[in-house]
């Protein structure tokens, strides 16, 4: 029979509160979703009830204490505080239980209580917010934009990258100042999550030159008068900022998202690659197109501190067709090709110590641009020692020191001038830009293959599968 007279009711409301009140005590024990399913009259005036989670339940008698009000269930043959029992069929252990944000937000809704988040410090706060920038997607976000991946529109507009960093909780952005520094500081300078930083990835030279143009027309907003205003001059200064950085950096306050990345993933095909990274062999600085973005951005970025560049194995990419065929007809070399982008990534990127390139064709190549690239840092290093010390505020002139010859040295200088002495009659001769043409008289470009192994062989006519073995 199910209870439905007034005694009854109070008695059900009763166990109902004493039920809350467990769940209540914590978020875990909120999250066990304990409930009072069935209930029906039992002697004495006691009711019996059916108290239950999704897989334990159990029916128990109870009654209300007449002296000290307590909720009382029977358990073998003796009253005790229902309290008891509840412990002891629906523990909370913290390694059983646990509490996603929506329990979070319901047992916060549920209890009345209010949390006195100002009164956190700093770094407790951080803490909070580290969880808020979590990992939404099974890889990492630039493996989506390498693989071009549509899991968001490419036309998409706003600093999204940094909404997919914090997901759900994009909201945080706007909730104060203080918080909105506090979200932005973890997403870009590197949370547990992410602790690089803010990342980008993109597949193609287009994208990323999109993605360096949209990111760079949003202000980050983190410091007073931050925002210019159009038509006066803090529009100016903010233009300033965007292009060059490191000439003016009282005025950060300027800064946009872009100049907030620490680390690049790219994908370029191979004419992509080389023009980005302003190859000139065989005068194909001459094919770039005007306004091409090159690795020149980089001093744009001022935290940048890794790149990363995936070699591309989409040799058959049309783009590369349209503004200019770097294919021989019949022998097509992409080892040369190759071997073109990573020496023009080791001195172009020799400021910058991490430095990677992904999915070489073999060691050897792999070897040959770390030392290539250790090479070109070490003499960076000491360009810039000898720039600084050149420059360096001692209140007086600077000595110049007399540049003596030696006979070696004027031998190479005459060697040099004789080849390219040779270099430009055969090529005068052949009606080509000089630098268009090999040591024998062929075009540098497009490159042909000269490999123990034809790169047609190794690459072109073989199935994609069994490509690289
Ligand atoms: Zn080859």
């Amino acid at each position: 029979m199910v209870a439905h007279d007034s005694a009854s009711t109070i008695l059900t409301k009763e166990v109902e509160y004493a039920i809350n009140t467990y769940r209540l005590q914590s978020a875990f024990h909120f999250a066990q979703q304990i409930t009072l399913e069935n209930a029906r009259n039992g002697p004495y005036g006691s009711l019996t009830v059916q108290i239950g989670t999704w897989n334990t339940k159990i029916v128990r008698t109870c009654r209300v204490h007449k002296h000290t009000g307590d909720v009382q269930a029977l358990e073998k043959g003796e009253w005790k505080s229902l309290e008891t029992s509840l412990k002891k069929y629906f523990p909370v252990s913290d390694n059983e239980t646990s509490a996603d944000s929506d329990t979070m937000r319901a047992w916060w809704t549920e209890n009345g209580q209010t949390f006195n988040w100002s009164a956190l410090p700093t770094e407790l706060k951080e803490n909070v917010l580290q969880f808020c920038v979590n990992q939404p997607y099974q890889h990492s976000i630039t493996y989506y934009d390498r693989k071009k991946y549509s899991r968001q529109s490419k036309y998409q507009r706003g600093p999204h990258e940094i909404f997919h960093l914090l997901g759900q909780w994009s909201s945080l952005l706007r909730v104060s100042k203080q918080v909105r520094i506090l979200v932005l500081r973890l997403c870009l300078k590197g949370s547990i999550e992410y602790p690089e930083g803010f990342r980008i990835g993109s597949g193609s030279h287009k994208d990323f030159a999109r993605k360096i143009m949209r990111l760079g027309s949003y202000y980050q907003l983190v410091e007073p008068n931050s925002a210019p205003v159009k038509a006066t001059s803090s529009q100016i200064l903010a233009k300033r900022y965007l292009y060059s950085p490191q000439y003016y950096p009282g005025l950060a306050r300027y800064a946009t998202y872009a100049h907030a990345i620490r680390k690049i993933d790219i994908e370029f095909d191979y004419l992509e690659a080389l023009h980005f990274f302003k190859a000139s062999i065989g005068g194909l600085e001459h094919h770039r197109p005007s306004n091409y973005m090159t690795c020149d951005v980089f001093e744009r970025l001022p935290y940048l501190n890794g790149v990363t560049i995936w070699l591309t194995r989409k040799w058959w990419t049309k783009g590369s067709y349209i503004l200019f065929n770097i294919w021989h007809d019949t022998d097509p070399c992409t080892r040369t090709l190759e071997r073109w982008i990573y020496e023009r990534v080791a001195q172009a990127l020799n400021w910058l110590s991490d430095v990677t390139i992904k999915n070489f064709m073999d060691e050897n190549e792999e070897r040959m641009f770390r030392d290539l690239h250790e090479a070109h840092q070490l003499s960076y290093k000491m360009t810039k020692a000898e720039h600084d010390d050149l420059y360096k505020d001692e209140g007086g002139g600077i000595s110049l020191e007399e540049v003596v010859f030696d006979d070696l040295m004027m031998d190479r200088a005459n060697l040099l001038s004789a080849s390219d002495n040779a270099r430009y009659c055969r090529a005068k001769d052949q009606g080509t830009p000089p630098e268009a043409l090999n040591q024998d008289g062929t075009p540098v470009l497009p490159p042909k293959c000269r490999c123990a192994v034809p790169c047609r062989e190794a690459f072109f006519d073989k199935p994609r599968s069994s490509r690289y073995q």
